[in-house]
């Protein structure tokens, strides 16, 4: 396994506390004037006028989850955008997503209330890098997690989620060189349940890298019989994996699992307690669709303000004033729309 030269390191692409949506927001007299339950009539009968729907993904807050029509990770939302007959739709996500579901969609006006929802997991692989990657292995098969930008999904093979990456990573013939990106950690996971050497792309999201092992010692020592669901972007998940075959990690209740893999886990399994390991926002559905039983973040800092900066007041505004239109490129959609809807298909 090689790791690519050097990227920017994610960690030093520190996402935008206030954008200028927010000043926008912050002068406009109409949205200030409007009490917060003005602000959710007002959503509800502009969302009918355009005949809209709002999807949202797991880590928004929680008022944007709640006014949502459908609630998601990031391949559920692009199945439904597909799958909805709205011809317009708000996207309550970071940017790459709603990118995916406008390649997906080409007749449908996706919306995203704030431009700036970007993704350090996104942006620590770019177009050109890619390209150069590819010249040093000429020939080798390229897989991309899906979080990553319509620019970077046209140069690629394959596109995975973290739901199906070891069954698409499993299918590619063995003698086939492979480069994997953006997620190092996800790539470092693959190769243990495939056994397949890849050469990783040196990225990782700021929010799941700083999960780290200790944080997972803390928390089971102090609820012993509890469930561990980590996401595969957490930096402790190939160490979780060595010490799961080593034993010092319960068997039957270490899960490796997507964001809608812990939303079908906590509705179907019968621990009482189930630690979470990633992004804050995925607790808040977690609780409310299952009052009985206890969620406990693996790390209540795993905050990703890109999710954060969708807030109520820019959903209205993006049904009031028609903003902001993710437009991919005719070439750039048409390159990866077939890689996309072959990830779509497998689910
Ligand atoms: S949690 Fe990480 S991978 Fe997800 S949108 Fe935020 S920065 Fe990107």
């Amino acid at each position: 396994m090689t790791i690519s030269a050097d990227p920017m390191s994610p960690l030093k692409r520190v996402p935008p506390l206030h954008t200028a949506v927010d000043v926008s927001i912050a002068n406009d007299p109409e949205i200030q004037s409007l009490s917060p339950s003005a602000l959710l009539v007002g959503i509800e009968r502009l969302r009918r006028q355009r005949q809209a729907v709002i999807l949202a993904h797991n880590y928004q807050v929680p008022e944007i989850q709640d006014i949502a029509d459908y609630v998601g990770d990031s391949l559920q939302l692009a199945q439904h955008a597909q799958k909805s007959a709205s011809g317009v739709i708000v996207f309550c996500g970071v940017h790459f997503m709603a990118e995916t579901a406008a390649i997906l969609c080409p007749d449908k006006r996706v919306l995203i209330p704030d431009p700036d929802a970007g993704c350090s997991l996104a942006q620590s692989v770019t177009a050109s890098e890619v390209r150069a990657w590819r010249q040093e292995h000429s020939g080798a098969v390229v897989v991309a997690y899906i979080n990553t930008n319509a620019d970077v999904k046209a140069e690629v093979d394959y596109i995975c989620t973290s739901s199906n990456a070891v069954e698409i990573v499993a299918s590619i013939p063995t003698d086939q060189e492979i480069l994997f990106l953006p997620d190092q950690f996800l790539g470092l996971y693959v190769q243990s349940r495939t056994g397949r050497r890849m050469h990783l792309w040196l990225g990782e999201c700021h929010v799941h890298a700083s999960i780290r092992p200790e944080d997972i010692d803390r928390l089971m020592n102090r609820y012993p019989d509890a469930d561990l669901l980590l996401h595969p972007e957490c930096g402790c998940v190939s160490q979780c994996l060595w010490r799961l075959a080593e034993g010092e990690l319960p068997a039957d209740r270490t899960l490796v699992l997507s964001t809608g893999g812990m939303v079908r886990h906590a509705r179907e399994c019968i621990s009482a307690v189930d630690i979470v390991g990633t992004e804050i926002g995925m607790l808040y559905r977690l609780r409310k669709e299952n009052p009985s039983k206890l969620f406990v973040p693996l790390r209540e800092d795993a905050v990703c303000s890109y999710m954060k900066t969708i807030t109520l007041k820019k959903v209205y505004r993006a049904l009031r004033d028609d903003v902001y239109p993710v437009e991919v490129p005719t070439d750039i959609a048409a390159r990866s729309r077939d890689a996309i809807e072959r990830m779509v298909a497998i689910g």
